[in-house]
C-alpha cells in the first residue's frame, strides 16, 4: 500500500532541507517517516493517508483549546476580511497588551513580536541595553529559541564562558553566555558572588519543557530572584511554553515569584504567530522609540494573529478551564503510570496544568544529567507502538507533551488503552 506520508516526505526533501521547516518534525530522533497533517479538529489530526491520531503536541503548546476551535476560527476569518496587515497600529494590539498585563501582573508593558525566538532575543538585547552589561546566564537543557547568544553549551569548567552548539554562531558571541546547571542554586549563588556585577540577565524556563518536562525547585528560583536583585541583573522568565499552559498566570503564578521580564509565545497566538516580551514600564522604556534599544517588526501585532490570540486568551479564562485541563492531564499521566507498572516497565510521569512529561526511568528527573540518562531506546519503541495505535506523541524522548481542553475522558481512555499494549510490548 502506498503511503502518502512517504511520498510527501520524499518530495519535500527535494526542495526543503531535510523535508521540514523545523528540525524536530523530521523524526530523526525516533526514526521513521513524519506524518504530514492534512487537517485537525479538537484533540485529533488526520495525516496524508487520512489516518486519525490523538494529538499530544498541539503545535507544541498553542492548541490548548483543541484544534480549529470554532470561535478562534471565526475571529480569524472576521479579522482577515478586514485586512491582513497594515504596518500601522490597531486597537486589537491595545486589547491584547491590556489582557497580557492583566493576566501576568509582573508585566506592566509588553511588546508584541511574531515568534518566541524573536521575543527571547529581544528580551536579551533589552536586558543588555538597560544594564550596560554583556554577560548572560542560561541553563543547560533550557531552550530559548535560536538566537546566536542562546545556542550555547557549557564551557569546560565553572566560570568558563560557553561554546556554540550550532555551526555559524561566532565564538565571540558564545563567550558572553555562561551556561549553568538547572536546579543548582548553590552554583548560581557562587557564580554571582564572583562575577555578579557583570551579568546583564539570567534567562530560565521556570518550568522547563525543552528537556522533557522538568520543574524548577522553589529554592532555585528564589535564589535566582534574590541574587538578581542584589547584583542588579535582569531576571528573565522564558514562559513561551509554560505561559497560560501550566496555569493562567504561568509558572510565575504557581511559584509566586515576579521576574523582571517575561517572554511569552505559543498559547498567546492560539496557533498563529504571536509572541511577546514584557516587564515593568521603567525597564520597557529602554525600547525604541522611547529608548536606545532597537527592536521592530513588519508583522508584529499582526491583526489576524492578534485576533486568534485574543480569542484564545478569552476562552482560557472561562471558569474551571484550568481545573479541567489539569484533571485531564493528570488522568493521562496516572493511567500511563499504572499501565507501565502493570507491564513491569521502568517508567514515571509528571504533569503541570496542561503539560506533561514521560520518563523511562524510576524517578522524575530534577537535573539535566539524570534526564539525559532516561532510556531513549525504550521511549522510541513506545513512541512507534503508540503511533501505530493512532496516538501522536512528541517525536523525541526529551520533549514535553500537551493536552488540550478537548481531550475528554474517552480520548484519555483510548490513549491509556493503547499504552497498555505498547508497554506490554516493552516489558516482554
Ligand atoms: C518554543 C520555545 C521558544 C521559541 O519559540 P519559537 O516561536 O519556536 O521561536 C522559546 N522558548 C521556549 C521556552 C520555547 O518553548
Amino acid at each position: 500500500m502506498i503511503s502518502h506520508n512517504d511520498t510527501l516526505f520524499a518530495r519535500a526533501q527535494l526542495t526543503t532541507p531535510g523535508g521540514v521547516n523545523s528540525p524536530v518534525r523530521a523524526f530523526r530522533s525516533v526514526g521513521g517517516t513524519p506524518r504530514f497533517v492534512s487537517r485537525a479538529q479538537g484533540p485529533y489530526f488526520w495525516d496524508a493517508d487520512d489516518r486519525r491520531y490523538i494529538d499530544y503536541i498541539g503545535s507544541w503548546g498553542p492548541a490548548i483549546l483543541g484544534h480549529a476551535h470554532p470561535e478562534v476560527v471565526a475571529a480569524v476569518q472576521e479579522a482577515a476580511a478586514r485586512g491582513l496587515s497594515f504596518g500601522a497600529p490597531t486597537e486589537g494590539e491595545i486589547l491584547m497588551a491590556e489582557e497580557i498585563c492583566k493576566l501576568v501582573p509582573s508585566i506592566e508593558q509588553v511588546r508584541l513580536v511574531s515568534s518566541g525566538t524573536e521575543a527571547a532575543m529581544s528580551a536579551l538585547r533589552l536586558a543588555r541595553g538597560a544594564t550596560g552589561r554583556d554577560k548572560i546566564i542560561k541553563f543547560e537543557g533550557c531552550y530559548h529559541g535560536h538566537a546566536d547568544s542562546l545556542l550555547v553549551k557549557a564551557g569546560s569548567g565553572l566560570l568558563t564562558f560557553g561554546n556554540p552548539t550550532s555551526a555559524g554562531v561566532p565564538e565571540d558571541f558564545a563567550k558572553h553566555t555562561l551556561v549553568l546547571d538547572y536546579n543548582d542554586a548553590q552554583q548560581l549563588e557562587d557564580t554571582f558572588a564572583k562575577i555578579g556585577d557583570q551579568i546583564a540577565c539570567v534567562m530560565v524556563e521556570p518550568i522547563a519543557g525543552n528537556m522533557n518536562l522538568m520543574r524548577a525547585s522553589p529554592e532555585f528560583l528564589h535564589t535566582m530572584r534574590r541574587v538578581c536583585t542584589q547584583y542588579g541583573a535582569v531576571m528573565v522568565f522564558d514562559e513561551v511554553m509554560s505561559g497560560f499552559r501550566v496555569a493562567l498566570g504561568g509558572a510565575q503564578a504557581l511559584y509566586d515569584i515576579a521576574p523582571d521580564m517575561t517572554v511569552l509565545g505559543k498559547v498567546i497566538g492560539g496557533g498563529l504567530p504571536v509572541a511577546a516580551f514584557g516587564g515593568p514600564a521603567q525597564l520597557m522604556q529602554h525600547l525604541a522609540p522611547l529608548g536606545g534599544v532597537y527592536q521592530a517588526g513588519t508583522l508584529s501585532g499582526n491583526p489576524v494573529a492578534v485576533a486568534a490570540g485574543m480569542t484564545t486568551l478569552k476562552l482560557i479564562q472561562e471558569p474551571g478551564f484550568y481545573a479541567h485541563l489539569g484533571a485531564q492531564t493528570r488522568k493521562l499521566t496516572d493511567g500511563l503510570t499504572q499501565a507501565a507498572k502493570d507491564a513491569g516497565v521502568s517508567f514515571c510521569a509528571d504533569a503541570v496544568g496542561g503539560m506533561f512529561g514521560l520518563y523511562f526511568t524510576e524517578e522524575v528527573p530534577v537535573t539535566y544529567k539524570t534526564m539525559m540518562a532516561c532510556d531513549k531506546t525504550a521511549f522510541n519503541a513506545f513512541f512507534h507502538q503508540m503511533l501505530d495505535a493512532g496516538i501522536y506523541l512528541a517525536p523525541s524522548a526529551f520533549e514535553a507533551g500537551f493536552v488540550s481542553a478537548q481531550h475528554d475522558d474517552a480520548v484519555i481512555a483510548a490513549t491509556i488503552d493503547a499504552a497498555c499494549g505498547a508497554f506490554s510490548g516493552l516489558g516482554a
